[in-house]
C-alpha cells in the first residue's frame, strides 16, 4: 500500500509510526500489502499424555503434531507458541476444599498444582529442541508459572507490583535462556490480565509487545475497541502503542467464529489475529479453541479460502514480525517477501 509514495512522504509517515510518544492504533503494512494474518497457540509446555493432560509434550505424536500439519499444508502460514517455563497448573478451575475457607482462599492455591520445576523446560531438552526446530515458527513467553494463589487460578500476574512482576518476567527469560530456547520479547500473560504494574514491569526487562485482549463477539469495524476478555478499550484490529515502548495485539477470532467474520476483519484492513489453546480437554474444562482434528482441519479449509479471495495482499505473518518494524528500536523498512505459492488450494 505504499509502494506509490514517493520518498518524502514515505519517511514522513515512518517517523510517525516510530514517534514512541505517539499512542493508538498503527495502521500500516509492508509495501503491497492491505490485511494480515497470525496464528497464536497458548499454554505450551512439555506435559504428556501421561501427565495430566497433553500440551505439546508428545511432540510429533500429539497437538504439535497437528499444527505442524497445518504449517506444512500452508507453506505461508506462521506461528506464534506462548510456552509457559516452569507450568504449575493441573486444574484451571478452584477445586480443592479449603476454595471454601474465608481468608485461607485468598492465601492458598485453590487448584491441584505440579512441584515447582517438573515442567521447567530445563529439565525437558528434547521439548525445547522440537521448538527449536519448528519451522516458521516464534517463541513467546506465557507467564512464569500459570498459577495463581485465590479465586484467579491462571491470572498469575494480578495485584501484583511493578517489581514483583518484572521479577518474575526476568526469571521466565532466564529458564528460556538456560534452557536454551530461541524466543522473541513479546508476552501474553494468563488470564488475559495486563495492569498498568505487568505493562511497566515489561518495558522494565525489554519486553516490546504484550496480546492480552480477546473480542471474538463485537462486530468488525475499523474503529472498533475490545470490550470481552483482558484489557477493554483497546483496537480489535489493529496494533495499538498503549503506553511509550509497549505494543498490543488483540485476539479477534477462535475456532467458534465464523468464517464471514475472517473474511470482514481482512476487508476492514486489520490484523486476523487467531487463538487457539494446545489442550483441548483439561481437568474441569474444555477449551473451544483446543488444537483438535476439528480446529484445525477448519483453519485449513478457512486459509484456502483467504487464499482464493485475498491473494498477494495478505501478510501471513506472527505478532512479533508485525511488532518488530512498529518499535522504536527499528532501523530500516522491512524488506519485501513473496508468500509461498499454495497448489493445493487452488484445486
Ligand atoms: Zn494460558
Amino acid at each position: 500500500m505504499d509502494d506509490w509514495q514517493f520518498a518524502p512522504a514515505r519517511e514522513l509517515r515512518r517517523a510517525f509510526i516510530l514517534d514512541d510518544s505517539r499512542l493508538g492504533p498503527i495502521h500500516w503494512y509492508r509495501p503491497g500489502k492491505t490485511a494480515a494474518v497470525v496464528l497464536s497457540v497458548d499454554d505450551v509446555f512439555p506435559g504428556t499424555s501421561r501427565s495430566a493432560y497433553e500440551s505439546g509434550g508428545d511432540l510429533e505424536k500429539g497437538a504439535l503434531g497437528r499444527v505442524l500439519w497445518l504449517l506444512q499444508r500452508h507453506p505461508q502460514l506462521k506461528l506464534t507458541l506462548f510456552v509457559t517455563p516452569d507450568w504449575r497448573r493441573i486444574s484451571p478451575t478452584a477445586d480443592r476444599l479449603w476454595r471454601h475457607v474465608p481468608l485461607l482462599r485468598e492465601r492458598l492455591y485453590l487448584a491441584r498444582v505440579l512441584p515447582k520445576g517438573t515442567m521447567d523446560l530445563r529439565r525437558h531438552g528434547e521439548f525445547v529442541a522440537f521448538l527449536n526446530a519448528m519451522p516458521r515458527t516464534e517463541i513467546a513467553i506465557h507467564g512464569l508459572h500459570h498459577i495463581n494463589r485465590g479465586q484467579a487460578v491462571s491470572v498469575e500476574f494480578q495485584n501484583r507490583d511493578r517489581a514483583a512482576c518484572a521479577a518474575m518476567l526476568a526469571e521466565a527469560m532466564r529458564i528460556f535462556d538456560e534452557a536454551g530456547l530461541r524466543y522473541v520479547r513479546g508476552l501474553q500473560p494468563p488470564g488475559w490480565d495486563c495492569g498498568a504494574a505487568l505493562q511497566q514491569a515489561c518495558r522494565d526487562v525489554g519486553i516490546d509487545w504484550v496480546s492480552s485482549a480477546r473480542d471474538i463477539v463485537t462486530a468488525v469495524a475499523r474503529d472498533a475497541r475490545t470490550v470481552m476478555s483482558g484489557l477493554s478499550g483497546v483496537s480489535m484490529l489493529f496494533p495499538e502503542r498503549i503506553a511509550p515502548g509497549l505494543l498490543h495485539f488483540s485476539t479477534n477470532f477462535q475456532a467458534t467464529s465464523p468464517a464471514e467474520r475472517a473474511f470482514a476483519i481482512l476487508e476492514a484492513g486489520g490484523v486476523l489475529s487467531i487463538k487457539a489453546h494446545i489442550a483441548k480437554s483439561v481437568p474441569g474444562h474444555l477449551h473451544l479453541d483446543g488444537v483438535d482434528e476439528l480446529y484445525m482441519n477448519y483453519l485449513d479449509r478457512l486459509f484456502c479460502e483467504i487464499e482464493q479471495r485475498f491473494g498477494e495482499a495478505i501478510d501471513w505473518t506472527t505478532l512479533n514480525q508485525l511488532a518488530t518494524p512498529l518499535s522504536a528500536g527499528a532501523s530500516a523498512p522491512p524488506t519485501e517477501q513473496r508468500a509461498a505459492a499454495v497448489a493445493h488450494c487452488a484445486a
